[in-house]
């Protein structure tokens, strides 16, 4: 509770001087279904940093989903602010808020949502393609970041002929290729074998280093745990702990 409290202070006493991607305050989520009422989110504050690697743990349930959801505008607060990239996102209306989203969002689904009538290619380079980067650019990076992604060999196929794992990629691929201030994935290993997700938290901690690209991922498996910076504990809709590594 004190520590909570000083870090609410802090947050306020540095405002100025904050290079936080994210911030929240006091944000609350309830779902109401019927005459019940879920407290998803319960009094959260926090801040996520430029260049941030960090990931939400927590049991199911707990609130990690909802989280990213938040964060990235998908869903809005039922109490609580929000600020991306220095801008309050509560209030904006649907355009405001999807041009805010499409600069400085990448979102990784657990269930991918790649456009199946697209090749992985065309996937890859569709936010850049509502983003307005020309052609070639939008080509050249896709086909760039699908190597290093080992994708080669496999852009000119649909999302129904590629396997779970490979549809993942193709899907951070996309988020990335778009070079967003911030990267969100949800439960990014959930569907890949265990040498497919170490790969992959490997290049998103190496376009982390060199890029500065900001990550947050939610998830279960002790080895994205192992390789996060910062650890977000979650319990019930609260923030039980937040550790930093050096
Ligand atoms: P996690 O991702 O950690 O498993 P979630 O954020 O999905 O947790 O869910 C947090 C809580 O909110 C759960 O109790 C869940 O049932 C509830 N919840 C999430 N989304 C909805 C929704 N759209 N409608 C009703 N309840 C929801
Ligand atoms: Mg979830």
């Amino acid at each position: 509770m004190v520590a909570a409290d000083t870090r609410r202070f802090a947050v306020h006493a540095s405002e100025s001087a904050s290079r936080a991607v994210v911030r929240i305050e006091h944000l609350s989520r309830v779902y109401r279904q019927d005459s019940l009422a879920v407290r998803a989110l319960d009094d959260i504050d926090l801040e996520i940093d430029e260049g941030d690697f960090a990931v939400l743990v927590g049991p199911s349930g707990s609130g990690k989903t909802t989280l990213l959801n938040m964060i990235g505008g998908l869903d809005s607060p039922t109490e609580g602010r929000i600020w991306l990239a220095g801008t309050e996102i509560g209030g904006m209306g649907k355009g405001e808020l999807s041009a805010l989203r499409l600069r400085h969002i990448g979102f990784v689904f657990q269930e991918f949502n790649l456009i199946p009538v697209l090749s992985a290619l065309e996937n890859v380079e569709f936010v850049m393609l509502l983003q307005g980067v020309p052609t070639a650019d939008r080509r050249d990076r896709s086909l760039a970041l699908m190597k290093e992604l080992g994708l080669e060999g496999l852009e000119h196929r649909r999302p129904a002929e590629l396997s779970g794992g490979q549809q993942q990629r193709v899907a951070v691929a996309r988020a990335i290729a778009a070079q967003p201030s911030i990267v969100l994935l949800d439960e990014p290993t959930a569907n890949l074998d265990s040498k497919a997700g170490a790969a992959l938290m490997d290049l998103m901690r190496r376009l982390n280093q060199q890029r500065g690209t900001t990550f947050i991922f939610s998830t279960h498996d002790p080895m994205v745990v192992e390789r996060a910076r910062r650890v977000i504990r979650l319990r019930d809709g609260r923030i039980e702990a937040d550790e930093r590594r050096t």
